[in-house]
């Protein structure tokens, strides 16, 4: 079971994440809404554990834009403030449950197994994605090609994911970037071929063939080595 956790407080953060990694859940942090989008567009969670008060976006506004992205993972929103608005607006948004801060652990735990109960018995994914001698194991975002270790960044990470999600498919440039940086990134526009050139350069490092593949005028697909 994996959760990612939007919180901007880091001592509540960090308090979230050991005390759900002692209960066996698999925790990553995102800080703010726009780190929470890019979590998402590269992994599948189980549960969403989203605050409200944060930098930047609201935690209203990260969960209508994942509905609208149709991310269907159960999304627990958590905030300070006990106003019945707060509430309604949270469950306008696509929250499937709402806690108030402070709260006992016993209790979201509670909501976590309760919301996290109908995707467990219908995992959606599997653990280690393969292709070829490449795999990716989605829990601890550990790569590897046959026997060699490879360190990933987040980003890497993300962008790996996204390509063995989607094998053997041409994959715009303009696709992965709305999937991977969203789609109100306005950074350097040639982030693609920069993280995808990173990607490949670690993936290749032992001498092995080539997956990713450039394809003209198009983008990049994932595919057998040529
Ligand atoms: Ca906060």
């Amino acid at each position: 079971m994996r959760i990612l956790v939007v919180e901007d407080e880091d001592r509540i953060a960090g308090f979230l994440k050991k005390g759900l990694e002692e209960e066996s859940y698999a925790v990553d942090i995102a800080s703010d809404g726009m780190a929470a989008l890019e979590w998402v567009a590269g992994a599948q969670y189980d549960l969403i554990l989203l605050d409200v008060m944060l930098p930047g976006l609201t935690g209203f506004e990260v969960c209508q834009i994942l509905r609208q992205r149709r991310v269907d993972s159960p999304i627990l929103m958590l905030t300070a403030r006990d106003d019945i608005d707060d509430r309604v607006q949270g469950l306008d948004s696509g929250a499937d449950d709402y806690l108030t801060k402070p709260f006992a652990f016993k209790e979201l735990l509670a909501r976590i197994r309760a919301l996290t109960r109908r995707t467990a018995s219908n995992p959606t994914s599997d653990v280690v994605l393969e292709f070829a001698d490449l795999q990716l194991d989605t829990v601890t975002h550990k790569a590897k090609r046959g026997h060699r270790d490879i360190d990933l960044t987040p980003k890497e990470y993300a962008l790996l994911e996204f390509f063995l999600r989607h094998p053997r498919r041409p994959l715009s440039r303009t696709l992965v970037r709305e999937s991977i940086w969203g789609y109100d990134y306005f950074g350097a526009s040639n982030v693609v071929d920069v993280y995808v050139r990173h990607l490949r350069q670690k993936l290749e490092s032992g001498g092995e063939p080539a997956l990713i593949h450039t394809v003209r005028g198009v983008g990049y697909q994932l595919d057998d080595p040529e």
